[in-house]
């Protein structure tokens, strides 16, 4: 009996990577350009393993070149840094991703800001996040670019419209704020210390959850027909009391999904919502970050 359209970001996101896989063949014929992305692992912390590997597969599959750079977990910030040089030399690269984390001996974000701003497609880099601020093209972190497409595609124009976001990270919720305010909408910016959240995100047409706890807003927080775009990406024990003994997990998201879906005009669903976005993100950066170094036009 759920009313909400349930947003299908899995179909989405294979739309949006079949557009750059056109779009950066047309590239490559037209301009000799071949979009190239280097991701680095340092470590083996076992989910960063899984997203390099679909970051590789889904690169490699879209035609570009990829590269995937793994390093111990040994590696000092000197090392680091001077890989990090190489690629930002090397005019086959257009993109340049670390994954996250990095071991403790590394400073994460002097690693980040030493990426050539131009290569930076995760988007964190402080010129990055300025331009993003002060409305320069640039490059925009994968998640709030994704969630943005997905609302832009559900309600056509975003101006006037109330969007609450809970969450305040740099990779997350601060970049979805900006992006919201350049759709004209007008943003609330939730967080721990806020006061009487309920009510503030009941006052949401566009509510984007960016929090990292399971199922934390619950339906009644949620103004009837408000579009909810869920980010997060929590890992909890199996429903099923016997899988969940054996050690079984299931993920979900911020938002109790089956209370909310009954309320809200449309949700995404956790897996198959935001997430498939990010990567398809991460190839369109790539793809803008290989036509501004050929001085070509991106095609949108
Ligand atoms: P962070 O932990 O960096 O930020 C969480 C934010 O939520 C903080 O601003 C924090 O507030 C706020 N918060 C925490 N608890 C509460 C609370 N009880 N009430 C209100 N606000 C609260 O997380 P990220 O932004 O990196 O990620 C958020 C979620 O999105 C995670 O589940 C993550 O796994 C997921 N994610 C998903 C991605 C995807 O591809 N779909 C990509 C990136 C992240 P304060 O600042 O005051 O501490």
């Amino acid at each position: 009996d759920a009313r909400a359209t349930i947003i299908d970001g899995k179909a989405f996101a294979a739309g949006l990577v079949d557009r750059v896989t056109a779009a950066s063949a047309r590239l490559e014929a037209a301009h000799g350009v071949k979009p190239g992305l280097a991701v680095v692992i340092v470590g083996e912390d076992p989910a960063s393993q899984i997203y390099v590997r679909n970051k590789g597969e889904t690169t490699a599959r879209a035609g570009m070149r990829s590269d995937t750079h793994r390093l111990p977990d040994t590696t000092s910030q000197a090392e680091l840094m001077a890989l990090i040089a190489t690629l930002n030399a090397d005019a086959g690269i257009h993109g340049i991703l670390v994954q996250l984390p990095l071991p403790a001996q590394i400073d994460s974000s002097a690693v980040l800001d030493a990426i050539d701003p131009d290569k930076d497609v995760d988007g964190f880099h402080v010129v990055n996040a300025g331009r993003l601020a002060v409305g320069l093209p640039g490059l925009v972190p994968c998640t709030p670019l994704g969630s943005t497409m997905l609302l832009k595609d559900r309600l056509g124009d975003l101006s006037g419209l109330n969007a609450v976001i809970v969450g305040r990270s740099n990779i997350v919720g601060k970049p979805m704020a900006q992006l919201l305010l350049a759709e004209n909408c007008t943003v609330t910016v939730a967080h721990s210390r806020s006061r009487d959240l309920p009510a503030i995100c009941r006052a949401a047409d566009i509510l984007v959850a960016a929090v990292g706890r399971p199922e934390m807003i619950k339906g009644d927080w949620i103004k009837p027909g408000a579009t909810v775009i869920d980010v997060g990406i929590n890992r909890v024990p199996s429903a099923d009391p016997v899988k969940a003994a054996e050690g079984k997990t299931r993920v979900v998201g911020d938002v109790a999904f089956k209370e909310a879906a009954e309320i809200a005009g449309a949700i995404t669903p956790v897996p198959g919502g935001v997430g498939p976005m990010t990567i398809a993100c991460l190839l369109a950066n790539t793809y803008t970050a290989a036509c501004r170094a050929a001085g070509v036009e991106p095609e949108r």
